[in-house]
């Protein structure tokens, strides 16, 4: 994408081109920075400007707007469409979409997801100096959009690109769903030869405020990292000091804006990423020699939430068909006692039906309360300390691998993903 006539004289007028150092005076502002390249969502007269700090700002050339070169840039510096990183240990991006793979479109402020993953990086170039980019674009969709047959698709083309050799696999992916994901992958990827790791930002990368340029470095570190496992590696405070990672069937976001938004939940984070120093400070899978996926899942099965005054007709019709029900019950694992019936049904049917708790912090415990007795007797499996969604996409695994075996896969979870 080219810039305007205007801005292109005005960068030529300087002797400066993309890549160079210059210094921008608009509106009695001056901001140092180096030339990006123009970006199809930014408009034609909106010069790019990468700062010191990583971030990068629009700026609207207009009448009075003075530019000087104040550095030209190096070769190696210069940000290209095809980054190098040749002879450095490849990483795969397989980019799913959302904020951190979006652009603001100056003019009007609105974001749009980015089609290619190479917009990506030219935002970062600095990822060419730690591996070699693979880059692909799986799809472009906000993570609200996410379903059963992209993780299926995700989960293939991860076990492909460690087959071609990437040393560690990343994901840029939409923030809002991003755990369901990551808990999807740690149940399909069933051996990993390097890491998974799933990263998303709560900002857009052309806004000043971005979480996406520390979060995708600190992804790439995590990347080159022994661990075969999916991870989430996100900012682990709402300043740019470090960035947690987290398992992925233990991640949760528990913030709808904040920067560290991403926790884990009953556990501690496996560890953390501060400037180039990865850190592991948990017990964590190591590395298998090839990658492996078994992508069957049952995406019939649904996830009830239990509130004051659920009626047994309306739990009827929300688990209506589902071969599993996930209830996210209250306290220590709770729904209604006039709901008990219908899950006997259920059960009776050949429905499994599972309890985790809506608290997240803290374990389901069904032997308590006579509610909690009732509903181990009508056949309902508690799941410990499982978050809701994991226990979704692991019942999906379960159902779909071995149909007809109940009880909920505690020794699994526990060597795997504990
Ligand atoms: N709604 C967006 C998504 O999840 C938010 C984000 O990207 O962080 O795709």
């Amino acid at each position: 994408m080219e810039y305007s006539d205007a801005t292109k004289e005005l960068l030529n007028g300087a002797g400066a081109s993309i890549g160079d150092h210059i210094s921008v005076t608009t509106r009695g502002a001056v901001q140092r920075g180096m030339v990006m390249p123009r970006h199809m969502f930014t408009g034609p007269d909106i010069l790019v400007l990468k700062l010191s700090s990583g971030y990068n700002i629009g700026l609207r050339i207009g009448e009075g707007t003075t530019l000087v070169l104040i550095e030209e840039a190096k070769k190696e510096e210069r940000p290209s469409s095809t980054p190098p990183g040749t002879g450095l240990p490849p990483v795969a991006f397989l980019s799913t979409g959302g904020t951190i793979a979006s652009y603001v479109d100056y003019r009007t402020g609105a974001v749009h997801p980015a089609v290619e993953a190479q917009d990506l990086l030219f935002t970062v170039p600095e990822l060419s100096d730690l591996c070699e980019v693979r880059s692909t674009v799986l799809s472009s969709i906000l993570s609200e959009d996410m379903d059963v047959a992209l993780w299926q698709e995700l989960a293939n083309a991860i076990v492909l690109e460690f087959e071609k050799g990437a040393r560690g696999v990343i994901v840029p992916h939409g923030t809002d769903t991003l755990g369901y994901t990551a808990a999807a992958l740690s149940y399909m990827l069933t051996s990993l030869p390097g890491p998974v790791v799933l990263v998303g930002s709560q900002r857009s990368s052309d806004r000043p405020s971005s979480d996406a340029t520390m979060n995708l470095l600190a992804a790439t570190r995590v990347a080159l990292a022994p661990i075969g496992e999916v991870v989430v590696v996100m900012h682990d405070s709402s300043s740019d000091d470090r960035c947690a990672i987290h398992r992925g069937s233990r991640v949760r976001k528990m913030h709808t804006s904040r920067r560290d938004a991403f926790q884990s939940i009953n556990t501690l984070p496996l560890g953390y990423v501060e400037g180039k120093e990865v850190t592991i400070l948990e017990k964590v899978r190591g590395l298998e020699k090839r990658a492996a996926a078994d992508t069957r899942m049952e995406p019939n099965v649904v996830l009830v939430h239990a509130y004051p005054g659920i009626t047994p007709a309306r739990f009827s019709g929300m688990t209506s068909g589902a071969k599993g029900v996930v209830i996210a019950g209250t306290g220590l694992g709770h729904i209604s006692s006039d709901i008990v019936p219908v899950i006997s049904k259920l059960v009776a049917g050949g429905v499994r039906v599972v309890m985790t708790s809506q608290c997240l912090w803290g374990s389901t415990n069904l032997n308590v309360y006579s509610t909690g007795r009732e509903l181990l007797q009508a056949g309902v499996e508690p799941c410990g300390d499982m978050l809701p969604e994991t226990a979704l996409v692991e019942l999906m695994c379960r159902l779909a691998r071995q149909p007809g075996k109940r009880g909920t896969d505690a020794g699994h979870r526990r060597e795997r993903h504990e």
